[in-house]
């Protein structure tokens, strides 16, 4: 059944050759006890491990049950080792971190056995070896004849042809290798045994064949047998072991050294800690950037003006800066803020939609209306015009009324504005909510007026002075003073004269036209910002309501004045030609049109801005580009800003965490390295139970990846565990509590990552293990 032909093998080191085997024929029977005899270095482990298909000859040919093996492929060979081989050696080669019963289950691993199967044969293997009582007992428990029992145990596990010893008994004493000698030659009765040894005497008792071996040639044979010729009968079935396996059999190594597993896994953790810390502290940042300025940003109304400027489109975003070269010629380039202006069509059925905002989200709107209020004051019988228009009736081109707003907050803050309308009278005032009141009361009806300063309670002379009033810069002005001032509205027909021409100029005040009023408003108190935090939305000077702007354009619609500017393109006041951007601003100047030049919605809070822009979108949906309404929500803008660039500031902190992953990933590469360096024996053992290279590298990616996961799990836990001092120190600084927030998407992710980078790391020296050879790793000590 098994056949030697010719089979020569020769080992080159350097520059001398050494014929392990010299043309060596020799068959065997299916049933024999062979020994073979032969000093030390005469090539007898050669010739077994050849025979086993642990080592490859280099001529001749290796027949087995009538196949030549001269075509064998690497996993041929893998599969007759497991299914048909079982090897004994001297030494034992008995893995130390398996139990006895793993131990003698670890070539049915790779056959694929089922668990339940495996143990019971593994069972029947150690009671027929007579270790029946110590199955429980780990090797390094074990006398070495015991130990040389179980190794017989595992090669048999499998019922192979073959049982291959190599001097079984080289390394017992005179009584214990009689009792080896005894349980093999029992086992030579099932199958082919072929015995290497030196001890003769042992050899003439129990073998039933002799062969003498001497510098790799055969000197004599006892019993030859020249075999027939025989039909190919050979069969395999292919090995592999099964991922779970493989983990299984890498956990009992790593618990066998559980110290430096820690060590490293806690090594490797770092950068892991560093990265979670980081990630941990930006995530806490950003919400609590997103809360505060949640906060602040609340008060920063969605505004709606005539005129819109969609801002990405004023400039080309991936132009360089760069100079071009001189082609001498000149480019016509489209009018850039022409396209990104857009004019919002804002008409009655629009405010009407705005109005109609559910109240939960936004309470309070406030209305530019452009329109001028011809006010009187009367001092000691003597009658002075006032000035408090809104800064948008003399505004004028494309620039949005908000822009100039906000430019007349920043630069004097002269002027005056209006306050928002509340929608519903129990829910949260603007004014209450937002400003101080520091004498008088708060408004209530249309015709009241409030005097609004900066949180430092000061006050632009000129807003003063346009309100009558004779004062000096740095005087401190009582509130009585203020408090309680009455000024007149004067109705358009009163105020402006018709000329014959046709034209209207505004007449000189008098004091019949302050008597003929019937319209009083009175400075009822004095407001400033609530804090620092609140944000100046009123300018600083008069405040009025929106419904007495409404009143005004209401008793003015048919004024003269307005009939007339209805008619004629041309300004009824000065004569110039306007176009139709200039003549609504003028009509709504006189209080001739009802529409808003802009409107504010204030968000109640943060959350409802959204549904506030939802409801804003609402409106726009299925209409064409021209009558879209584009509404500017500055606040989205700014946190934008800064979440992009706390971003930043996370990706350059997590590069820098980064390279100490690397850097474990490198340590985790020379540490499976030395696994693989001390494994080398082990690999040699699964390799003669039939061991694929896959398997082998199953094996070490097994490994790096439960160190990859212990990692992992073990950096986010101390991540985790850092997160309380440094939200305690950062208590203490900032007083901002729980900054340091761990997100567990995060947590899972990074473990997810280190175990990558950690099974990458690992796989090359994992590739190493796997192509080492198993004759040579098995001759290892
Ligand atoms: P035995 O088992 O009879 O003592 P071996 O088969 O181990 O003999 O070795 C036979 C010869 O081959 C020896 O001279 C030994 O030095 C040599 N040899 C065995 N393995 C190698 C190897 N991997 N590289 C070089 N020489 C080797
Ligand atoms: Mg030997």
């Amino acid at each position: 059944m098994l056949q030697l032909k010719d089979l020569r093998k020769s080992y080159h080191v350097g520059d001398t050759v050494t014929h392990a085997l010299d043309d060596v024929s020799i068959s065997f029977r299916n049933q024999e006890f062979v020994a073979i005899l032969g000093p030390s270095g005469s090539g007898k482990t050669t010739l077994l491990n050849v025979v086993g298909g642990l080592d490859r000859y280099d001529s001749g040919d290796l027949v087995i049950n009538g196949k030549s093996t001269k075509n064998f492929k690497e996993t041929d060979w893998d599969a007759y080792r497991n299914n048909s081989v079982g090897f004994v050696f001297q030494n034992y080669n008995l893995i130390s971190h398996l139990s006895i019963i793993a131990n003698v289950e670890l070539g049915m691993n790779l056959s694929g056995v089922s668990a339940a199967e495996r143990h019971q044969r593994a069972v029947n293997a150690l009671t027929q070896v007579g270790l029946k009582d110590h199955i429980s007992k780990n090797p390094n428990q074990l006398s070495g004849g015991q130990m040389q029992r179980v190794a017989i145990a595992r090669a048999l596990a499998n019922d192979p042809d073959i049982l291959l010893c190599d001097e079984p008994t080289g390394a017992l004493d005179t009584k214990t290798s009689e009792q080896i000698m005894k349980l093999i030659k029992e086992l030579s009765k099932d199958r082919l045994v072929v015995m290497v040894t030196h001890n003769s005497e042992l050899a003439q008792e129990y073998a039933t064949r002799i062969v003498n071996f001497k510098d790799g040639k055969i000197l004599n044979d006892s019993n030859p047998f020249t075999p027939e010729k025989e039909k190919d009968t050979f069969k395999l079935k292919r090995t592999k072991m099964s991922y779970w396996n493989a983990i299984k059999l890498s956990f009992t190594n790593i618990m066998t050294k559980k110290g430096r597993t820690t060590l490293t896994a806690f090594a490797s953790s770092i950068g892991i800690i560093s990265i979670a810390v980081v990630l941990a502290l930006s995530n806490g940042f950003q919400k609590q950037i997103d809360t505060t300025m949640s906060k602040a940003l609340a008060k920063y109304p969605v505004t709606i003006n005539q005129t819109a400027t969609d801002a990405s489109n004023v400039q080309d975003r991936n132009e360089s800066n760069k100079n071009v070269k001189n082609h001498g010629y000149i480019t016509i380039e489209k009018d850039r803020l022409q396209e990104s202006t857009h004019q919002n069509k804002i008409d009655q059925k629009y405010v009407n939609y705005v109005k109609k905002i559910n109240p939960n989200y936004a309470n309070s709107i406030s209305y530019q209306r452009g329109v001028n209020l011809n006010i009187l004051t009367r001092k000691n019988h003597k009658v002075k015009p006032v000035q408090f228009s809104p800064i948008s009736a003399d505004s004028n081109g494309s620039q949005a009324a908000a822009q100039m707003r906000m430019q007349a907050i920043s630069a004097t803050g002269l002027g005056s504005s209006v306050f928002p309308t509340t929608l519903r009278k129990s829910k949260n005032n603007f004014l209450k909510e937002n400003y101080q009141l520091l004498s008088g009361v708060w408004p209530d009806k249309s015709t009241d007026l409030v005097l609004v300063t900066d949180n430092k309670n000061k006050l632009n002379i000129n807003i003063l002075k346009n309100l009558g009033l004779k004062v000096k810069t740095g005087e401190r002005l009582k509130y009585q003073k203020l408090v309680g001032q009455k000024f007149k509205i004067v109705a358009n027909d009163d105020y402006y004269q018709k000329l014959p021409t046709g034209m209207f100029i505004p007449q000189k005040v008098s004091n019949s036209m302050y008597e003929h009023s019937k319209t009083t408003l009175r400075i009822v108190g004095v407001i400033r910002p609530k804090n620092e935090n609140s944000m100046a939305l009123l300018s600083s000077g008069i405040a009025y309501s929106d419904q007495l702007a409404q009143n005004i354009i209401k008793k003015n619609k048919n004024s003269a004045i307005v009939k007339a500017q209805k008619k004629t393109t041309q300004n009824v006041m000065t004569g110039q030609n306007m176009n139709s951007r200039e003549k609504k601003q003028m009509m709504q100047s006189i209080g001739g049109s009802t529409i808003p030049t802009s409107i504010m919605i204030y968000p109640n809070d943060f959350d409802a801005k959204d549904k506030v822009l939802d409801y804003l979108d609402k409106w726009n949906k299925g209409k064409k580009k021209q009558d879209k309404i584009i509404y500017t929500d500055m606040s989205s803008a700014v946190t934008s800003m800064t979440g992009g660039l706390l971003n930043g500031i996370t990706t350059v902190l997590v590069a820098f965490a980064a390279i100490s992953l690397v850097t474990s990933m490198i340590m985790i590469g020379i540490l499976t390295y030395t696994s693989v360096l001390e494994r080398t024996k082990e690999i040699g053992i699964l390799k003669a139970l039939g061991a694929r290279k896959k398997d082998i590298t199953r094996v070490f990616d097994a490994e790096t990846f439960i160190l990859g996961i212990f990692s992992g799990v073990l950096g986010v836990f101390i991540a985790w565990l850092l997160v309380f001092p440094i939200n305690s120190v950062l208590y203490s600084i900032t007083d901002l509590s729980n900054v340091a927030q761990l997100n567990p998407v995060h947590a899972v992710v990074l473990v997810i990552i280190s175990t990558i980078l950690t099974m990458v790391g690992g796989h090359l020296p994992a590739r190493m293990a796997a192509k080492k050879d198993a004759a040579i790793a098995l001759r290892s000590e």
